[in-house]
């Protein structure tokens, strides 16, 4: 009765994220620990992993094991035992000694150890990312004026607007004209199926590329405020999961990491399109692609203006207004650095 009760009192629990904060979970030398025993009581089962060490004297020196009753490891345990003793054991040892329920503890153990890597990310990144959230709020006015800027290109000069979306929607995103020329591959294809000549000749229509162009991001659909909506929520979440660790699952905190790696894509789209749009109005290119449009279409429809470009069949234009917002490119780089797949790949590095 009284070796049961011994044995209910050495149960594992859980660690909570603060507990997880404060424990040394992989240490270096591991002799030197309260309650340390050098050997291993007959019939004492283990309980759990207390560390993991990787002792630094090797291999000069070696590191004590209670199974081997030996100085002998470099990469080792540190195990309780349920009578509450603590016991080093080598790194194949352990499991040598104890067999699955070696098995369950390492693996808890693990789990333990993933989890404060990723606390601790939490706690980091937290303060960072509030930083990089207040200065990203200042973005929604440049985004606004955007949306406002291409929603105004699409009323006023809808067919030119969609022409571009689609030159901008090609892999090259080359402004190309289409010429009709004789397919005499197709003429020829038919005089031997038929036994004659086509009556009229077959045409098909080319691509000839006629220019590049910049500014084709901007014209790639999709609602800006939308992307900068959810960036912003997706920060918002990593500061929030941030204060209080222990509400959330490990599966759910590193979807709020992935979180921030989706907002800098989105937010790098918006900068590329809210730089496209300023060096589509510039005096080169606009006439470039007007040039291009009024090709394409067979009759002189669209002109530059000083600033713009105008639909000469409608009166209606467009052009840059002069107050377009800055973005805040440093706060978008230091977002990019902190969701760095390098960097969080070092953190992630368990040495399990
Ligand atoms: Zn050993």
């Amino acid at each position: 009765m009284e070796n049961m009760m011994q044995k209910a009192a050495n149960l594992y629990q859980r660690p909570t994220d603060d507990e997880l904060r404060e424990l040394e979970l992989e240490i270096g030398d591991p002799h030197h620990q309260q309650g340390l025993f050098m050997d291993i009581p007959e019939g004492a089962d283990v309980v759990r992993i207390v560390n993991i060490y990787r002792y630094p004297l090797y291999p000069e020196e070696k590191a004590y094991c209670a199974k081997c009753r030996a100085y002998r490891h470099r990469d080792g345990f540190t195990a309780e035992l349920d009578n509450g003793a603590l016991v080093p054991l080598g790194s194949k040892c352990g499991s040598d000694l104890y067999g699955e329920s070696w098995k369950n503890v390492a693996q808890r153990f693990h789990g333990e150890l993933e989890r404060k890597h990723l606390v601790l990310e939490f706690d980091r990144l937290g303060p960072r990312v509030r930083q990089t959230y207040s200065q990203l709020s200042s973005w929604s006015y440049g985004v606004e004026a955007l949306e406002a800027l291409l929603w105004d290109f699409r009323r006023y000069l809808p067919d030119l607007y969609e022409m571009l979306c689609k030159a901008a929607r090609r892999p090259d995103r080359a402004l190309v004209l289409e010429e009709r020329v004789r397919d005499q591959a197709a003429e020829l294809r038919y005089l031997e199926r038929r036994g004659e000549p086509p009556r009229s000749p077959i045409y098909q229509s080319v691509e000839k590329p006629f220019a590049t162009w910049a500014g084709a991001e901007a014209f790639i659909k999709y609602s800006h405020a939308t992307f900068y909506g959810r960036a912003i929520t997706a920060l918002n979440d990593v500061v929030v999961a941030s204060e209080d660790t222990q509400r959330y699952y490990s599966k759910v905190l590193r979807e709020l990491k992935a979180g921030i790696v989706d907002a800098v894509e989105r937010l790098t789209k918006i900068a590329a399109s809210h730089q496209a749009i300023q060096q589509f109005f510039g005096a080169e290119n606009r006439k470039r692609v007007v040039e291009w449009a009024n090709r394409a279409l067979g009759r002189k429809r669209y002109a530059c203006t000083r600033d713009g470009i105008k639909d000469l069949e409608t009166g209606q234009m467009i052009d840059l207004p002069d107050n377009l917002p800055d973005l805040d490119l440093y706060a978008l780089s230091s977002l990019r650095y902190l969701s760095d797949p390098q960097e969080r790949k070092k953190k992630q590095n368990a040495p399990f």
